[in-house]
């Protein structure tokens, strides 16, 4: 396993549409490798999520996990989940503001929109289709990963940038604040 080198903000490859991985591909070692690769990398940076593209990989694929992560001391835990391919549809009309943060926008927070529920059609890591509703957190951290899979990044979705922070202030300023500003 490796630690994998994360895009930042302005690197092209992160404003680029990742490709489907061919059915044939699921099994793969080079496949295998990398998902163990980017759960490697999420892991070791604290991340909620990574998707291929953030480390320079143009597939369709992305890695969730939230294990009582210090970046996000209030958010409910998430069980390691593989998306290969995966299809996102909101299941609400309703959004719902919440902070994000990415690991290739080191250091910096800001409130985003996101659907509150969403229909996740994937495959797992061994090729099995799977077909899920996810709510709330889970549905943010799902939604903020396809769309590095789509080239768009969290402040893309922004209402206000007024909310853009740096950790440091936002520990000091915005920890515990629930709505935005605006
Ligand atoms: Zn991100």
């Amino acid at each position: 396993m490796a630690i994998l080198k994360v895009a930042r903000l302005g690197h092209p490859v992160l404003r680029t549409v990742a490709a489907p991985v061919p059915p044939a591909e699921f099994r793969a070692a080079e496949t295998q490798r990398l998902i163990d690769d980017m759960i490697e990398t999420m892991r070791e940076y604290s991340g909620a999520g990574l998707a291929a593209t953030q480390v320079h990989t143009l597939k369709q694929i992305a890695v969730i996990e939230v294990v009582a992560n210090p970046r996000y001391p209030e958010a409910p835990e998430i069980p390691l989940t593989v998306l290969i391919n995966p299809t996102v549809s909101p299941l609400t009309e309703a959004m719902e503001e919440g902070w994000e943060g990415c690991l290739s926008i080191p250091d910096m927070r800001g409130m985003v929109p996101r659907y509150t529920a969403v229909r996740l059609q994937a495959y797992d890591r061994h090729g099995e289709p799977m077909d899920l509703v996810a709510k709330d957190f889970f549905a943010r951290v799902i939604q903020h990963e396809a769309d590095h899979l789509n080239g768009i990044v969290y402040v893309d979705r922004m209402k206000n940038l007024a909310t853009l922070t740096h950790l440091t202030e936002w520990s000091k300023y915005w920890l515990g604040v629930e709505e935005p500003a605006d």
